[in-house]
């Protein structure tokens, strides 16, 4: 319930130029340099004219130079320095250093003060760093100050040529002793970017009423800091701060950003502000102390036109008037809970909720909203499941989920509201794919897990990033099968987070989940590896533990830290603990010795079976997974491994643990000695390691091959595919096994088989036996290819199953259904307003993507328009991709001009499919790296804050399709070019060349091996 109380107008809006910002301190931020450079320089800008005409610099090594404004010259000392000049600007407030030639004590950190005296003395930080050093490393806040509760109030002008946040925000803490003080109590720190700060508003003190004389403030850009200096210590009492600010609506996803979207209702274009905060961005909107363990309680009021209505973590409890066109919304006390969780939403969406859940509203833009429903409706059944499942009620009285039209990653998980991009909350039966139905269950099941994994109970600091995300993509699992049973999802995870994980952690530039993170301004570790293998170690260990143990443990760990900070050791030790009362675990054993050996370590093992028959053993030994065959490496690596095996006579699904192997070699009785037993290791594909057998072994499971349970096929087909690839099996046995495929129909292991025949394809492809294998393949599917088309069930499996095999049945050139994915696009392109519905959504990508490949230029030009004129999601990212599959190199060059185009209508957040299509191909790879080099600067320039990530997209697939020296040799020449502009892309590239370095091998070992097993097999 709000009402609103007409009060005075004790804020007013005064309208707030972009040119104000210019008012605040400026500096360089960190500056590249090395040794022997000439004519670098250091400046700040005060707030104010430099009186004085004087200011100083402070060298790294402490030298304290003086610097004339004036006259231009520099002096430490009293002596003047032929090495430095000085300047100022015409705003005469910048005080410049110009350095003539750059040598080792110029490297570090400088200081650069200006005191002033009608106004408040202010300076700087500014680094020079040459290459090696990278970026400024030790960004944490002093922890002598501890926030305790902010009241904030933001007033966003979301208005042309306005675009500002008038703020202010009142903090309210406490002084704790620490030895973490780099300041004697005398200074104040918090984080700060792109927002000007009104210095003669601030306020330090006791409390309200008893003041701290302020000395200066300070800014290090480059940790985003902004430092009070005071005259006299603080007591180690309570504190009280207070600021006025402005900060920037921009348009880059990050902190307060705006967006627009059309309203397809009335036809016109409108803006919003909404937030997205995580890691480093609440900095952004509101000065504050910005690390995860500063929890805190919030008091928000946010402002808005009478027209738009605002959305917070919290419910809104009133609103005040601020004048005839702005209201604002007071926001009931937050929970304590991390600033990079805080969610606000400025807009004038709709919503709906389901029955009987009014306190659970899902949120878009008006003509939207009837596709909101399938999350309306689940939504509330995943937190009823967690709440019994974790044995602790969410502790909010409300929660709202948005969608927002421009939006980075896949969805954020604000405590209370969160917010996603389209593709991961729209659904509805006409106009989207089942596919669309499981992503918006997982994404929804994943973001409802963080309220508790991550929300309630946080991260202490970056490092455990992956166990935050680790847990949520294990638990979106259990949540999504939930309300979904029929999609298998609990199984279908070691199709996408194990099996895709294992090929990037058996490179050698993988890395610890578990790392140490210095500056979460470079996100390193928020990638596939620390979700992917987080879910599925996870997954392992609820296995290991037994699920009632393992959510016993968690209900424990919940309760000992809710509201608060922890580490992976404080989840090991509830786990542990359990397991120890319950007796799953031996006394001796930690949950935290078996875990820091998969955490702390990259890559995983292989277990090598040996049946020794004759003794009745088992000989089991544990090396390190390498991809690239002959790679060793030099650390020794081993595991505390969960043995699992069943005998095919037997229950093939009990996945206990029948040994616990932590040394590199042991010998264990295996359980009877008949000659035709057959053990299958890993049952139930619940631990994170492959498993090798003797030849014989393998003869064997290729016999009995279709009768295990669908896990074991599906893992035992990747396991075998990658251990020929890496030289460990001979690749006659491991494509041996393919040919059961004549008779396989479970999505899993056509999945497995689709992803590994896909490498094989893209290695061999340009020989001229390549036939073979496709006759070998467009044979071996045929049968699946016409159960699926002749099953018209309407169930998710059966149609998941004809969207992996039409693309894989096409690509081989089965002729039927080239055939009709070309009559459903001309069926397509001669419809008329209609076009959207002309297809089956389910098939959509793939009938398109064969309409363009074997169409038109016209054809092509088409789609182009379309996609400028559908507001249908699939239909656009059905679109997008199909534009990729043309195999006509003056189409593909015009996408990739058209990708930058300013007028283009693909936005940012969907350029990322654009770029994955078109290097799907050999060709569009290719040429896709040609036009990014010839066009660097250009495409640089035009996507700004996210080149680096679009880069990254850009080259993804090259590695793929490469495997000989020249190509090798052509990323590299390309990465060393361009390390320096990469930034967070910088990793990725160079596991891309892992990835060529590793086929390279393979060409020289198997290329003929596999060529002529395929002549052999299609005579
Ligand atoms: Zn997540």
């Amino acid at each position: 319930m709000r009402s609103f109380i007409f009060l005075t107008l004790f804020i007013g809006v005064a309208r707030i130029s972009a040119a104000e910002f210019d008012q605040g301190f400026t500096q360089g931020r960190t500056y590249p340099a090395e040794v022997g450079d000439t004519d670098a320089e250091i400046w700040c800008r005060a707030t104010h004219n430099i009186e004085s005409g004087m200011c100083q610099m402070t060298m790294p090594d402490m030298v304290v130079l003086d610097l004339d404004l004036k006259t231009g010259s520099v002096s430490s000392g009293g002596v003047v320095s032929e090495e430095f000049s000085a300047r100022t600007d015409e705003s005469g407030r910048m005080c410049a250093l110009d350095i003539k030639t750059v040598d080792q004590s110029h490297l570090g950190q400088w200081r650069c003060d200006i005191a002033q005296e009608t106004h408040m003395s202010e300076f700087g930080y500014i680094s020079l760093l040459n290459n090696e050093m990278g970026f400024v490393r030790d960004v944490r806040l002093p922890r002598h100050v501890i926030p305790e509760v902010y009241n904030l109030t933001l007033i966003p002008f979301i208005v042309e040529d306005n675009y500002t946040i008038k703020g202010e925000v009142k903090l309210t803490g406490y002084i704790q002793e620490t030895e973490l003080n780099n300041c004697d109590y005398k200074c104040i720190t918090l984080h700060t970017r792109d927002t000007y700060i009104n210095e003669e508003t601030l306020q330090v003190g006791l409390d309200e009423f008893s003041p701290y004389k302020i000395e200066s403030v300070g800014y290090d850009i480059d940790r985003d800091f902004v430092i009070i200096m005071l005259e006299e210590p603080m007591l180690q009492d309570s504190f009280y701060l207070h600021m006025d600010f402005v900060s920037q609506l921009q348009d880059n996803l990050a902190g307060f950003y705006r967006s627009s979207y059309v309203d397809r209702i009335n036809n016109v274009t409108k803006n919003i502000g909404t937030t997205q905060f995580e890691s480093t961005d609440a900095r952004r909107a509101f000065p504050c102390l910005d690390e995860p363990d500063m929890k805190a309680v919030f008091n928000t009021r946010l402002g808005r036109r009478r027209d738009m209505i605002t959305l917070s973590n919290m419910e809104s409890l009133a609103g005040e008037v601020i004048d005839d066109e702005y209201l604002l919304d007071i926001y009931e006390p937050s929970v304590k809970m991390s600033t990079y969780l805080l969610a606000f939403i400025v807009c004038e969406f709709g919503s709906v909720y389901d029955e009987g859940h009014e306190n659970f509203k899902i949120w878009s833009q008006e003509d939207r909203v009837p596709e909101l429903g399938y999350a309306a409706k689940i939504g509330p059944q995943v937190i009823q499941f967690y709440e019994d499942l974790f044995d602790y009620k969410f502790p909010l009285n409300k929660m709202d989920m948005a969608a927002i039209p421009d939006f980075q990653s896949g969805a954020m998980e604000n405590w209370g509201l969160i917010t996603y991009r389209d593709t991961a909350i729209l659904y509805d039966e006409v106009n989207y794919a089942l596919k669309s139905k499981e992503r918006v269950a997982t994404v929804v099941a994943h973001e409802l897990a963080h309220q508790w994994f991550g929300d309630l109970v946080t991260m202490k600091w970056w490092n455990d990033l992956w166990l935050n995300e680790g847990f949520a993509s294990y638990i979106e699992y259990l949540g999504a099968d939930y309300v979904e049973p029929d999609m298998r999802l609990k199984e279908r995870t070691v199709n996408f987070d194990m099996q895709d994980v294992f090929y990037l952690d058996a490179l050698p530039s993988s890395h610890p989940i578990s790392v140490n993170i210095e500056n979460p301004v470079y996100q390193e570790n928020f990638d596939r590896i620390s979700y992917g293998k987080g879910a599925i170690l996870i997954r392992m260990m609820s296995n290991f533990l037994t699920p009632d143990t393992f959510h016993q443990g968690l209900a424990n760990y919940f309760k000992e830290h809710a509201y608060s900070n922890a580490e992976q050791d404080d989840l090991w030790t509830s786990l542990g603990d359990q397991a120890h009362v319950d007796g799953v675990l031996p006394q001796e054993v930690t949950a935290k010795q078996i875990m820091d050996t998969w955490t702390l370590q990259k890559g995983y093992p292989v277990i090598k079976v040996v049946h020794n028959k004759a003794e009745g053993t088992f000989e089991l030994s544990q090396t390190k997974f390498n991809l690239e065959s002959g790679s060793e490496d030099k650390e020794e690596f081993s595991w505390w491994v969960p043995i699992t095996y069943a005998s095919t006579k037997e229950d093939m699904m009990d996945s206990s643990v029948d040994y616990w192997l932590n040394t590199e070699s042991a010998s264990i009785p295996a359980p009877s000695n008949m000659e035709d037993d057959l053990f299958i290791f890993n049952t139930g594909a619940m631990g994170y390691y492959r498993v090798n057998y003797e030849d014989s072994v393998w003869k064997q499971i290729t016999e009995v091959f279709p009768s295990l349970p669908v896990l074991s096929r599906s893992q035992i087909l990747d396991d075998a595919m990658n251990l020929a690839r890496a030289g460990q099996l001979s690749y006659d046995i491991a494509l041996d096994l393919t040919k059961s495929l004549i008779d396989e129909d479970d999505i899993m292991v056509v999945y497995t088989f689709d992803k590994r025949i896909e490498f094989l394809d893209n290695m061999v492809n340009a020989d001229d036996r390549y036939e073979s294998l496709r006759t070998y393949i467009r044979e071996g599917v045929q049968g699946l290819y016409n159960k699926v088309i002749e099953n018209d069930s309407s169930d998710f499996i059966p149609t998941l199953l004809k969207t992996v095999v039409l693309p894989l049945a096409c690509s081989y050139g089965n002729q039927d259904c080239i055939d009709s994915a070309k009559e459903l696009f001309a069926a397509w392109r001669s419809a008329d307003a209609d076009y959207e519905t002309a297809v089956d959504p389910n098939i959509k990508a793939w009938a398109y993507c064969y309409g363009i490949r074997y169409g038109s230029a016209e054809d092509w030009d088409l789609a182009w328009s379309r996609l400028q004129q559908t507001s249908q999601i699939l239909e656009r990212d059905s679109i997008i991709s199909a534009l990729g599959c043309t195999e006509d190199p003056e189409l593909l060059t015009k996408y990739l001009q058209l990708s930058v185009d300013p007028t283009s209508v693909i936005r940012t957040q969907n350029k990322r499919y654009l770029y994955l299509a078109i290097g799907s191909s050999k060709q569009g790879s290719d040429l896709m790296l040609d036009w990014l080099e010839a066009n660097w600067e250009d495409i640089k320039e035009f996507y700004g804050d996210t080149f680096v990530y679009n880069v990254a997209n850009m080259v993804a697939k090259y590695p793929d399709h490469a495997n000989t020296q020249e190509e090798f040799d052509r990323m590299n020449n390309f990465y060393t070019t361009h390390k320096g502009e990469l930034g967070s892309s910088a990793d990725p590239v160079k596991q891309g060349l892992d990835k060529i370095s590793a086929n390279v091998k393979w060409r020289q070992n198997f290329y003929e091996q596999v060529l002529e097993w395929f002549v052999a097999n299609t005579q």
